[in-house]
């Protein structure tokens, strides 16, 4: 890892690269210790800059939009953090829009509603960037992100950007391609994505979009959280399946299987990823005892765990 011959590479980058900085600051669970080094990209050139030096001068990269869906280790991260702030959004003909990777996926579901383009609007409470989206395959109340996309931009390993349509990211539940050959080097960044979408009554799609926020505040808990922490086994709900082994409100430290939802960890203020670890290590071995079912995550650990 060279940090010198980084920071001389990235000089032209304005953004600032700070030191030991704290991941809670960077994560919806406000979860996770200090990263080595950290640099926000402010668009998707800057992204693209900061991935081609930083793999030039072999630092281990960590990309993240919005932080919503990983749990940083106490420990932090090593080598390079990257946080995704790249937000332009162009509307363009056809019913069609285009966005850099780090635009907040509800205000993008927002403006796309405004001017009367249908397929978002369930993501209006969805946290996150387009990019992480993209990567996990993000849905909610049946849709998800694959049904509207078009294409994405992509960074590839070898330091050259291709389109890719929506076969080329090989979409499955909460995963792509990206998602599944994940590594250190970060093989394949998310620029940009283009949507094409239809055109709806802009009352229409705002009505939509109330009811789902309306549903998710009676259905989830508020404040700091990870969203569901583990995949829905098929035909199955892994909150139910937490709830029935009488989980719901068990608590390590300021970590808590949520009351109102028991996929959701909520983090009542000094929780620690280790305390949720636990958590998570008991909710997996008390469903396997009584469902005999195994949980996979759908959140991400990142950085280092005993
Ligand atoms: C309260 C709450 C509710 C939620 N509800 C839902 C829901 O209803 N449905 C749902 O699907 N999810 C839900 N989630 C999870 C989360 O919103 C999604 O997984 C979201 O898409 C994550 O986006 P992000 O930008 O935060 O990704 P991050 O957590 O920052 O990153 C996730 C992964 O994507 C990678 N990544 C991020 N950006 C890029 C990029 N540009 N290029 C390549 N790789 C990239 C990261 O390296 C990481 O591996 C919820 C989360 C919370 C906190």
């Amino acid at each position: 890892m060279n940090l010198a011959g980084f920071q001389s590479a990235v000089g032209v980058v304005q953004a600032a690269i700070r030191l030991n900085e704290p991941m809670a600051r960077y994560t919806t669970a406000r979860i996770g210790g200090p990263a080595d080094v950290l640099v926000e990209a402010t668009s998707a050139q800057e992204l693209k800059d900061l991935v081609v030096a930083a793999r030039k001068w072999e630092l281990p990269i960590t990309l993240l939009g919005g932080g919503a869906n990983v749990l940083v280790s106490d420990a932090g991260l090593h080598g390079l953090v990257i946080v995704n702030k790249a937000k332009r959004i162009e509307f363009r003909e056809g019913a069609q829009v285009w966005c850099e990777a780090g635009t907040v996926l509800p205000t993008l579901a927002r403006e796309c509603g405004l001017r009367g383009l249908a397929g978002l609007e369930w993501a209006v409470g969805v946290p996150g960037t387009v990019g992480g989206a993209v990567v996990g395959n993000a849905g909610a109340h049946g849709r998800n992100i694959a049904a509207d996309l078009l294409s994405a931009t992509i960074l590839n390993a070898a330091d050259q950007i291709d389109e890719w349509s929506k076969s080329d990211l090989q979409f499955d539940y909460r995963s792509s391609r990206i998602k599944r050959d994940a590594s250190r080097t970060t093989p394949y960044v998310v620029l940009a994505a283009t949507f094409q979408l239809t055109a709806a009554d802009p009352r229409e799609l705002a009505k939509k979009a109330d009811e789902f926020n309306d549903y998710r505040r009676r259905t989830q808990p508020p404040g700091a959280s990870l969203g569901s922490m583990f995949k829905n086994p098929p035909g199955e709900a892994a909150g139910r399946l937490i709830d029935q082994c009488g989980l719901k409100g068990t608590r390590v430290g300021d970590a808590e299987i949520s009351t109102v939802h028991a996929n959701f960890f909520v983090n009542h203020g000094q929780a620690t990823a280790s305390e949720v670890k636990a958590l998570i290590d008991v909710t997996q071995q008390r469903v396997k005892e009584k469902f005999g079912i195994e949980l996979e995550l759908e959140i991400e650990l990142l950085g280092e765990w005993d």
